[in-house]
């Protein structure tokens, strides 16, 4: 099938409008060029801003249930335009289409829909007093909000910022990674067609530290940051609200899960659990349990068979065809990050299995693809068991105990998400208790209910978003207390 040709632009104040400078879009899957992306800089932050502030006037004052027929026109927007926007999607990121299946596009679409419904389904509190004095709370918008996405999953991350904050009345610009630009340009098209009003929602692209994204984290009339990406671009923006405008963060950061199996768990279901952990999205996920502990029982047997599995179940090729399991990394630089992991003196251990490129035909010999890594008889102090290599590379290590486990798993500057996986419901119980992990998974991974909170410990963020969490980051609380005479 062609590859399509796209020309991205930012959307800002209702229009879809490009800039003086362009940056190029690359396929992952061929590093061929796909695109042009306008670049934005102070100008188009600056018109983004007022945009947002301006609509803020009107959009801030509308009741949720007022908003909310909007916004699940553009939740069924989604859902209408599925097969191009899973497309979209492996073309931004390079992941296997197969994985960009209905269930995926049906949680883009519910992470506005459900944000919707439940601003206005939900009240408010109220405090009478002894003497007669009443308290009540309003949540009000807070204004114009900065959501900023990366590259791994741009869909779902940045409908899980623009479905809160635009159901709570705040107005938005949205700044998606520059490899990712296509799907944010899409989500604009379809917020348009459904009547979102202008300057409600916005795109600005960038390329960059030096550009959308710096402007619009320092900009004076920005009251509110949502942020995903790696934690020191999160240290950079917090240095940057300080210094301007203030504005409150909600950061989801960086991961380095682990995933701990016990020799009372099902082996089979750990296999399963383990290879979606660590290879769903090439690696590329925040709560990938890419550190697998196996307790020293069931080890040989683990790591022989979960490397069989790897290599005798793994598809690696042209994302867009359904047949493929994994796709492309998503760019050179990162292909080459990964792999500089591998290299001796990133680990003292073995390279049990993958490390190279797969031998693929042209285009795809171009593409940025890995083939699945093992790597064992390491120590958990070593590199690869500490930095977050975001690729389809895991550690396993055996231990003895409970508290061995434990100790390693949360021996790591991150905190993020952790897997354990037992048949023993105390021992899920005790060990989940004492994880460092703002998530914790017994016997599964990445299952996500909307209405729990989700964010990160140490340096995996800051804050939690998700249900009436999510409310309390995007609305501002305030107090009325009203004499009886
Ligand atoms: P980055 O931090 O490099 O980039 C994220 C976004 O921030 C991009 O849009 C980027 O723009 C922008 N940006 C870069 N510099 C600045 C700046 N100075 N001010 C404002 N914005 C800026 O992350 P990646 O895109 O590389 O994504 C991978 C990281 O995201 C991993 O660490 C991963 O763990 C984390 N992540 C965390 C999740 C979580 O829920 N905790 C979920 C998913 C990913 P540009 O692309 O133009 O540079």
């Amino acid at each position: 099938m062609e590859t399509p040709f796209f020309e991205v632009t930012h959307y800002i104040n209702g229009e879809f409008v490009n800039s003086p400078l362009q940056f190029e879009k690359l396929y992952p899957a061929t590093n061929q060029v796909i695109g042009t992306v306008a670049e934005g800089k102070q100008a188009e932050v600056d018109r983004a801003v007022s945009a947002a502030k301006n609509a803020f006037k009107t959009w801030g004052k509308m009741s949720a249930s007022e908003r909310r027929p909007i916004l699940r026109a553009f939740a069924e927007g989604i859902r209408k335009n599925a097969a191009e926007l899973a497309r979209i999607e492996t073309f931004d990121v390079g992941r296997a289409i197969r994985e960009n299946n209905i269930h995926y596009i049906k949680r883009i679409a519910n992470n506005i829909e459900y944000f919707a419904d439940f601003a206005a389904l939900h009240g408010s509190e109220s405090y009478p007093m002894d003497s007669g004095y009443i308290n009540y709370v309003l949540r009000q918008p807070v204004g114009v909000a900065v959501l900023i996405t990366p590259w791994n999953i741009p869909m779902l991350l940045s409908t899980w910022k623009i479905g809160p904050a635009l159901a709570f009345g705040n107005t938005a610009i949205l700044k998606p990674a520059e490899s990712t630009p296509i799907g944010a340009w899409k989500l604009a098209q379809i917020a348009h067609e459904a009547g979102v009003p202008a300057g409600v929602f916005n795109v600005v692209q960038g390329f960059g530290p030096n550009s959308a994204g710096a402007y619009l984290t320092s900009h004076p009339d920005v009251r509110l940051i949502s942020f995903t990406g790696e934690t020191s671009t999160g240290q950079a923006i917090l240095k940057a609200a300080a210094g301007t405008n203030m504005a409150r963060v909600s950061f989801e950061l960086g991961g380095k899960g682990p995933n701990i199996i016990f020799d009372d768990a099902d082996i089979e279901r750990a296999l399963a659990i383990s290879q979606k952990a660590a290879f769903v999205n090439q690696g590329e996920v925040c709560l990938a349990g890419s550190r697998i502990l196996v307790q020293r029982g069931i080890y040989n047997e683990f790591v022989e068979r979960f490397a069989a599995k790897l290599t005798n179940e793994t598809v690696i090729g042209d994302p867009l065809d359904p047949a493929t399991t994994m796709g492309a990394l998503n760019s050179r630089e990162h292909l080459e990050r990964v792999m500089g992991y591998l290299e001796v003196g990133g680990y003292e251990g073995k390279l049990l299995i993958g490390g190279d490129q797969p031998d693929l035909p042209a285009p795809f010999n171009e593409g940025n693809f890995l083939n699945p890594t093992i790597i064992t008889d390491v120590v958990p102090s070593c590199r690869v068991c500490q930095e977050e290599i975001f690729g389809p590379v895991v550690t396993i290590l055996p231990f003895d105990e409970e508290d061995e486990a434990i100790q390693i798993a949360n021996d790591v500057k991150y905190g993020l998400s952790a897997v354990v996986q037992t048949g023993n419901t105390g021992r899920a119980i005790r060990v989940s208790n004492q994880i460092d992990a703002g998530t914790v998974w017994v016997n599964d991974w990445f299952v996500r209910d909307l209405r729990v909170p989700f964010g990160g410990m140490k340096a995996s963020g800051v804050g939690r978003e998700g249900g009436h969490y999510s409310m309390e980051f995007y609305t501002e609380m305030k107090n009325v207390c009203i004499a009886n005479q």
